[in-house]
């Protein structure tokens, strides 16, 4: 069973479910980007989950929020999430979960927390807001129709360089996280598996007073970070082009299955490699193995 009371946050009015883990995103800069239902639900749960209490309550401090708060991090996030679960229900209570920034569980610790709610029935619901995947590729201006979120690159050379060529085919636009002190050598890690021409944009500082978006391919960005140490300060994120995509080789070979029974070859080469983009070449050998 579930209890709602209503909160209100200046003309908002929310409200809050008990038993009820609300997921909270909060600003990853910007202190002005928290929502005000954000600030309403951390207001009027019974305790917030971050991950370090000391930075969080500058946040809450900014709002006037006085809600306890309680640290759940890497190191004790199961034990605190059994506890804290087992408490809501128990006591008919609501908390929220929030990260240092952003969104919980993005890059961020929480799964414990979320599993737990939902194995034991209560509720899960979401406050968002800042995320900077989204918001580093709302701004990049590479394709934007499909994308791939990679995280965190291993931290290891051997394991980064496997890791970057298993997507040396992806043709969706990949987002990767990075820490500043490692931004030139994943840089230089993308070049040798993606290649030198590759377009790529570097996002520094989202919603801080120096944002900024360096763009350009692998090889342009790989010298900008050699030579200016501004442009390897501060949080990032690296967003890469998709590889280009061969053509559909199942769209090659419909067309030419077609077209071998009506034209000649040569003809039926010619329109397929108009039609679909394809190697002539590799239409040809393909037009060869299909035979007449
Ligand atoms: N949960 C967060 C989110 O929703 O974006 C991400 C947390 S993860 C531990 C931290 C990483 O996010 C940073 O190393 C950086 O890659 C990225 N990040 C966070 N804030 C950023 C900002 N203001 N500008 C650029 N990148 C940022």
């Amino acid at each position: 069973m579930t209890d709602t009371e209503a909160v209100s946050a200046g003309p908002l009015s929310v409200s809050i479910e008990r038993p009820a883990v609300y997921v909270v995103a909060t600003p990853i800069g910007n202190l002005g980007d928290v929502s005000t239902r954000a600030v309403a639900i951390l207001r009027g749960v019974d305790c917030v989950l971050c991950e370090d209490t000391r930075h969080s309550r500058r946040l809450l401090d900014h709002y006037a929020i006085t809600t306890r708060l309680i640290a759940c991090h890497e190191h004790n996030e199961r034990s605190v999430a059994a506890r804290v679960v087992g408490q809501l229900i128990a006591e008919h209570q609501a908390a929220a979960l929030i990260s240092d920034a952003g969104t919980p569980l993005i890059s961020d610790p929480g799964y414990a927390v979320i599993s737990e709610a939902i194995n034991h029935g209560v509720p899960v619901r979401s406050v968002p807001g800042p995320s900077a995947v989204i918001a580093a590729l709302s701004i990049c201006g590479l394709p934007m129709d499909r994308f791939t979120f990679e995280g965190f690159l291993p931290a290891r050379e051997a394991a980064r360089a496997r890791c970057l060529e298993g997507l040396r085919a992806e043709g969706r636009t990949m987002v990767f996280y990075e820490a500043p002190h490692r931004i030139r050598a994943t840089i230089v890690a993308m070049l040798a598996v993606f290649g030198p021409e590759r377009q790529a944009v570097i996002v520094r500082e989202l919603t801080k007073q120096f944002e900024t978006a360096h763009r350009g391919t692998l090889a342009e960005l790989e010298a900008l970070i050699s030579e200016d140490a501004n442009a390897r300060r501060g949080e990032c994120v690296v967003v890469v082009a998709g590889a280009e995509q061969s053509p559909d080789m199942a769209r090659v070979d419909a067309l030419l299955s077609e077209l071998l029974g009506i034209v000649d070859r040569k003809t039926a080469v010619r329109l397929t490699t108009r039609l679909t983009g394809a190697a002539r070449n590799a239409v040809y050998q393909r037009s060869l193995e299909l035979g007449d």
